[in-house]
């Protein structure tokens, strides 16, 4: 631990106590005498995120989180759905051993989970990730969801349909009355 004011390594540490998950430490530089105050914390193990524009950032969970949360943000899931597909992921991030994953593939593991999850919240999310630039772009995105049967797996699983079921009754409604007619 270099001493910021002299760039010494040779500390002593004065004070220490638990903070939270940390260890705060206060240091007195042995060379310069001035203090200081370091943090400890432990770490499953550093995992970076390589962005699109090549820059690493690390991997930060809560972040994950808020990006699935916004995407799910008023629909109606179970209490602690968001925050299991995060745990998932993360676990699934983890699980695979390595120090750097892209974020791109991060993307698509929370499409893939969304897509099982909530169709609004898996376009909602698209739409930002993939970048939409219009409807075109939404269009084909929803036509995946039909094409790969998502939608009836999904259905199957219990998720809502794509149509509010006011709207299909009344569709249905429609067409008995001009039978009747
Ligand atoms: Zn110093």
């Amino acid at each position: 631990m270099k001493c910021p004011y002299c760039n010494s390594e040779d500390s002593k540490v004065i004070d220490s106590r638990d903070v939270n998950e940390c260890v705060r430490r206060r240091r007195q530089c042995l060379d310069c005498n001035e203090r200081f105050t370091t943090y400890e914390r432990v770490l499953p193990c550093s995992l970076f995120v390589i962005k699109k524009d090549r820059r690493r950032e690390e991997f930060n969970k809560d972040k994950l989180l808020s990006g699935i949360q916004k995407a799910c943000g008023k629909r109606p899931l179970p209490v602690g759905a968001v925050e299991k597909l995060a745990d998932d992921i993360e676990a699934e991030i983890y699980h695979m051993g390595k120090s750097e994953i892209a974020s791109y593939k991060i993307g698509d593991m929370v499409m893939e989970g969304l897509k099982d999850l909530d169709y609004i919240a898996y376009i909602r999310f698209a739409s930002v990730y993939r970048d939409f630039s219009d409807i075109t772009d939404l269009k084909q995105e929803v036509d995946t969801l039909f094409n790969v049967g998502a939608v009836k797996k999904s259905v199957a699983n219990g998720q809502l349909t794509l149509l509010p079921d006011e709207k299909s009754e009344k569709l249905s409604g429609g067409q008995d009355r001009i039978k009747n007619g």
